[in-house]
């Protein structure tokens, strides 16, 4: 008689896929399901252990058009000269449109504290003349009332807005269900073990997303808490992996970190 699976309880069962072979008689199908269930599980743990870590993050207050400023301010820049490079525009030019009528050379020394002050300007202003020709104003409100797909494919038109900028833009302002896959993100998720390390953060996207409810909050807690993660604990070099509260649930850890078991720790040694 086929004795009853033995099914871990929390935490083990989080560590499923990353530690377990194939059971007997599995089918792939079989195998692929379970899978996918328990990258769901660690998924929800580990989202409800950055908010407990970290706390849950303010939502923002900007609105989209704002907002997508800000991140375009933001590429490859830390959030401190971020957000001064944006508090200095606000108050040279106090408003969009004058940001847009600006000179170039005006503009770019308003952000000059950014990374790549030179590209950012004119990009930033051709951006703002675009919408203001096409929507015959500066706002981008009517984003937040599109579907995602059709509010993401309209912003990804723009020279310099990729799909992370488009989905930062519709889930930290329009509060959409769109998950934007940055650096931390990315490297976090492979490290974890919830995405293959050779995928570009483009191809992660559907199948991160794919992972989380369609619920924005949850998905902004789970984002934030990555990138807040990846900026404290778990760096791109040198990982903190011993002050880790995701140890366990981590495929990184589990391979490079993870102290060897001694002779005499093991089931059955004699
Ligand atoms: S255990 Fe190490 S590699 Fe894994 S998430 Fe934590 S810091 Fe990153």
């Amino acid at each position: 008689m086929r004795q009853k699976q033995h099914r871990p309880q929390w935490p083990a069962r989080y560590a499923q896929t990353l530690f377990e072979g194939e059971a007997e008689g599995e089918s792939p199908g079989q195998r692929a399901e379970q899978e996918g269930a328990a990258r769901r599980l660690r998924v929800q743990e580990i989202t409800r252990r950055l908010v407990a870590h970290y706390g849950e993050p303010e939502w923002s207050r900007k609105d989209p058009l704002s907002q997508l400023v800000d991140v375009l301010l933001s590429h490859r820049t830390r959030d401190e000269q971020t957000a001064a490079a944006y508090a200095s525009l606000r108050q040279h030019f106090g408003s969009w449109e004058a940001v847009r009528d600006a000179p170039t050379a005006a503009v770019e020394k308003a952000i000059a504290l950014v990374n790549w002050p030179e590209v950012k300007a004119p990009r930033l202003q051709a951006i703002l003349r675009q919408i203001t020709a096409e929507r015959g104003a500066l706002n981008l409100d009517f984003l937040c009332g599109l579907p995602v797909e059709e509010s993401l494919t309209w912003l990804s038109r723009f020279e310099g807005v990729g799909p992370k900028t488009a989905a930062c833009v519709l889930l930290f302002s329009c509060r959409q269900p769109v998950l934007p896959v940055d650096t931390h993100v990315h490297r976090i998720s492979i490290r974890l073990g919830l995405i293959p390390a050779r995928l570009t953060p483009e191809q992660a996207q559907p199948i991160l997303q794919a992972l989380l409810p369609a619920d924005a909050r949850t998905i902004y807690n789970f984002h934030k808490g990555l990138v807040w993660h990846g900026q404290r604990c778990c760096f791109f070099q040198r990982p903190r992996c011993e002050q880790c509260f995701l140890r366990d649930l981590c495929a990184y850890y589990a391979a490079h970190q993870r102290p060897a078991a001694k002779p005499g720790d093991q089931k059955g040694t004699a």
